[in-house]
Order: structure tokens, then C-alpha cells, then sequence
């Protein structure tokens, strides 16, 4: 490879607030259109702001997670353009004085150590602020008319501003990874990517191996879904290789990513770095940390977050690095898991549970309570362990658990699934199943020692499944001597 790829990252987080940045609007996703708005999301004229302070409270979160130098005094501007989207003709936002600067987050990826594995790699981060997000705008397909919604103007955002770098596409999309679970782990944000909670922007230039100065920047705006970040970059990475190798320039531009047909397309062309007229915000005083009621937000306790709580589970539960890694994705699954240990399922067992059953019936991604209790399926693995039920009929109960929300023990009542461990009614079973086949009794005597797994199979059979497979065994062999 001759080329190196430059790239930088622009992630707009929409923070976890039940109201907007300025107003006591709701943030919730998928009201009636415009229904969450007031003359101050609308930009009526003589309304003023007033800043949301659970905003400051989750950026502050952020920012302390991603390593940043928080900025005691920083201040808002003013982003004047005129788009249809953006009623007050501006959008607030902070521009000369951030409210941090210099973070950086450790991620681990496989991108580009092909001999040695995973690696830490880290990713700087230039910059974090504050700002509101815009409306947004629809194109009926079938009316000639655009429709605006302003339910999402005012929104609390966060844009964290990464330095650029020279790291392969899949190397950004795992820092963006291990930067969504930061930012779920800290509470920050449900980072809902298919409802825009996290979009990024990315800008990515090319340049040959050694040469010093950064090839021209194309900007790629705002993908939402991992898998499409990923194509993008690889896409666009590929279209500036071939320029070069064809002695052509590369154009300093904004491009869209063309889910459908798999290529980025020019939106509009850059003249030096884009104008925008910034002003200061009149309307809102500079945030000043050092005052009382942001003070505490800097002394909150952080949670673990996944790479610390990872290492842990594979110390302290001798979890593989696979098994702790699928069981901490989540945070309210890496809580599930410690709570059916609390109640006494040993960790493999726990671990083996969730990740080869619970998970067949929970998918993280959905955000979605899991409907069993840990203590129940504590429970569940204590019984199949006890012999009560096999793990088959386990399997069953945890089905039947999820439908129901039923106590295992109800469960194996109401379905006779119990195991029958009694070696009188075992017996039974067996000399009627011995008495059956004398043919492979006699065969048995004569050393076919292999019909002994036929005889077994008769005997659970005559059982329906419901013997205790280790007494049986065992009353079986004493019988055949
Ligand atoms: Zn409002």
C-alpha cells in the first residue's frame, strides 16, 4: 500500500434530557409532527433562552469519560445561516471557547495488526461541545411540497471533534463503537442510531507513504449506521487513491453517502474552508463551572465503563475474553449478568445461560427490558443443576418464563416437567425395559457391550424424557452384571 488514509471524525450526540437545550419542550422521538414546540424552539421574536442544566450535567459526564480538559468559563455563539430547517435563522452552539478541549479515547482493533492481534490504538479528541440540533425536513413522495418538522429544533447536542489521523476505515468505526458505549455506559445518551441519537460526519483525505503535508479533505456528511460508515470511508478512500494514480486532484468538497447505490456524491464544492458568520449569543451568559450549581456535576462518580468492566469479568469470573466481551456489549446486560451471580449461579453457568439461551431470546440492540428477572434465572440454573429438570426441559422453562413472566418452579409444576430421580420408580422402568428385550440382554452377556446405549435409549424413552439420565445409568449397569 503506497497511500495512507487521513481521518477525522465529527460525532453529534444527542444527550439523554427529557426537555430541549432552551425551552421546557419534550425531546421525545416520534410525536406528532410539531407537536413538541413553543415560541422559543420556533424563534418567535422576544423569546429568550434558558439553558437546560441536565445538558451541562451530561456533557460534563461526557467530556470527563473521553479524558478531556474542561474549560471553567466557555461561552455560546451564534451559527447564523439561513435554511428552512432552522427557524431562529441561527443555530446556538459554541465556537472560540468550547466546553473542553484535548480528550482522547483508547479502543481496541484488529485493523492493521494482522500479525499480532488486537492492539490498544487511541484516537485524540480536538474539542467537545454544546449545541442545539435543527429540525428536520420531509419529502412526501407523493406530493410536490417539502414538509418541515420542528420537533427536533432545540434538542441538546453534543459534537465531539476528533484530531485527524492515519488509521484504516475499520479502526474509525471501532473507535466510533467503543465511543457509543461510553457514551451508554456514562448515561450520556441512548445513542438510538436509527433514530440520528449519534450521527457522524467524516472527513477523510489520502497521501502518499512519507510525503508530510495532509492531501485535500473531502467531508462526508452525516451517516447514522455503523455498517454504512464503514462502506463509505472504504468507498471514498478508493475514489481519491485512483485519482491520484491517474495524476488528477482531488476537489475539496462536501459528498453524500448513496445507500442505495453503494458511492458518495458531490453535494456542494468548498471555497477554502466554509464561512459561516459566527456572532456571540447575546441572549445566554457565559457557563461558568466555577459557579454553584455546576460545581457538583464535576465531582459525580463515573461508572466502570466496558473495557474496564470487560478486564474485570475475565478476572474476577474467569470469563473468556468472547464471553465477557458479548455479556458487556450492553450495560443493562453486563448488570443482568452480575445480578443472577448475586443470587447464586456460578459465573460459567450464568455466562453459558445468557449467552447460549437468553440471547436467543433478547437482542440487546432492541434497548428492551429483559422480562425474566436475574433471580429467576438463578433459579432456572439451580434446578437443572439439582437435577430437577434436564437442561432441555430448561430450555423450555426459560421460554415459557419469557412469555409468562411465571417462577420456574410454577412452570415445571404446571408442565410435569420435573425429572423423576427416585431409584424405586427408576427401577421399575428399567427391569420393564430389561424384560423387553431379553434378546439384547443375552447379546450384552456374550460381550456386545454397545446394546448397553440402545437399552439406555429404550429407558428414557419408556420415561419420556423425564428419568434422571445418571440414575438410570447407573441402575442400568448394576443390572447388567
Ligand atoms: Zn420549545
Amino acid at each position: 500500500m503506497i497511500f495512507e488514509t487521513i481521518i477525522g471524525l465529527e460525532i453529534h450526540i444527542e444527550l439523554n434530557t427529557r426537555s430541549k437545550m432552551f425551552c421546557a419542550c419534550s425531546t421525545e422521538f416520534g410525536a406528532q409532527p410539531n407537536a413538541n414546540t413553543c415560541p422559543v424552539c420556533l424563534g418567535m421574536p422576544g423569546t429568550y433562552p434558558v439553558l437546560n442544566k441536565e445538558a451541562v450535567r451530561l456533557a460534563l459526564r461526557a467530556a470527563r469519560a473521553l479524558n478531556c480538559r474542561i474549560n471553567k468559563v466557555s461561552c455560546f455563539n451564534r451559527k447564523n445561516y439561513f435554511y428552512p430547517d432552522l427557524p431562529k435563522g441561527y443555530q446556538i452552539t459554541q465556537f472560540e471557547l468550547p466546553l473542553c478541549e484535548d480528550g482522547f479515547l483508547e479502543f481496541e482493533s484488529e485493523a492493521g495488526n494482522k500479525k499480532s492481534g488486537r492492539a490498544i490504538n487511541h484516537i485524540e479528541i480536538s474539542r467537545i461541545h454544546l449545541e442545539e440540533d435543527a429540525g428536520k425536513l420531509m419529502h412526501p413522495e407523493d406530493q410536490p411540497v417539502t414538509l418541515v418538522d420542528y420537533n427536533r429544533a432545540g434538542v441538546p447536542l453534543i459534537e465531539i471533534v476528533t484530531r485527524p489521523k492515519a488509521i484504516r476505515p475499520q479502526a474509525a468505526v471501532d473507535f466510533l463503537k467503543e465511543l457509543k458505549s461510553v457514551m451508554e455506559y456514562t448515561g450520556v445518551s441512548d445513542c438510538r442510531m436509527e433514530q440520528g441519537s449519534l450521527r457522524c460526519d467524516v472527513n477523510i483525505s489520502v497521501r502518499r507513504k512519507g510525503e508530510k503535508e495532509l492531501g485535500t479533505k473531502v467531508e462526508i456528511k452525516n451517516l447514522n449506521s455503523f455498517k454504512e460508515i464503514h462502506k463509505a470511508m472504504e468507498w471514498e478512500m478508493q475514489r481519491q487513491q485512483e485519482l491520484l494514480l491517474k495524476g488528477k486532484k482531488v476537489m475539496p468538497e462536501t459528498r453524500r453517502w448513496d445507500q442505495i447505490r453503494g458511492v458518495t456524491i458531490p453535494m456542494r464544492t468548498k471555497n477554502g474552508s466554509q464561512q459561516y458568520y459566527i456572532t456571540p449569543e447575546p441572549d445566554l451568559p457565559g457557563l461558568d463551572l466555577k459557579s454553584e450549581i455546576f460545581r457538583s456535576y464535576l465531582e459525580e462518580p463515573l461508572p466502570e465503563l466496558r473495557a474496564q468492566k470487560n478486564r474485570r469479568f475475565m478476572e474476577q469470573y474467569n470469563l473468556s475474553r468472547y464471553e465477557a466481551e458479548i455479556l458487556t456489549q450492553n450495560k443493562g446486560l453486563a448488570d443482568y449478568y452480575e445480578t443472577v451471580v448475586k443470587h447464586g449461579a456460578a459465573p460459567v453457568d450464568a455466562s453459558n445461560w445468557i449467552l447460549v439461551e437468553l440471547l436467543r431470546l433478547w437482542n440487546p440492540a432492541d434497548n428492551a427490558e429483559i422480562p425474566v428477572s436475574g433471580k429467576a434465572l438463578a433459579q432456572l440454573i439451580k434446578l437443572v443443576n439439582e437435577g430437577t429438570i434436564s437442561r432441555n426441559a430448561g430450555k423450555k422453562v426459560l421460554d415459557e418464563m419469557f412469555e409468562t413472566g411465571k417462577s420456574p418452579r410454577l412452570i415445571i409444576e404446571e408442565k410435569g416437567l420435573a425429572q423423576i430421580s427416585s431409584r424405586a420408580e427408576i427401577e421399575i422402568i428399567v427391569d420393564q425395559v430389561l424384560k423387553q428385550n431379553k434378546d439384547a440382554v443375552e447379546e450384552y452377556k456374550t460381550g456386545r457391550t454397545k446394546v448397553a446405549g440402545f437399552l439406555m435409549g429404550q429407558i428414557m424413552k419408556a420415561g419420556r424424557g423425564r428419568l434422571n439420565p445418571n440414575v438410570a445409568r447407573e441402575i442400568l449397569e448394576e443390572k447388567l452384571k
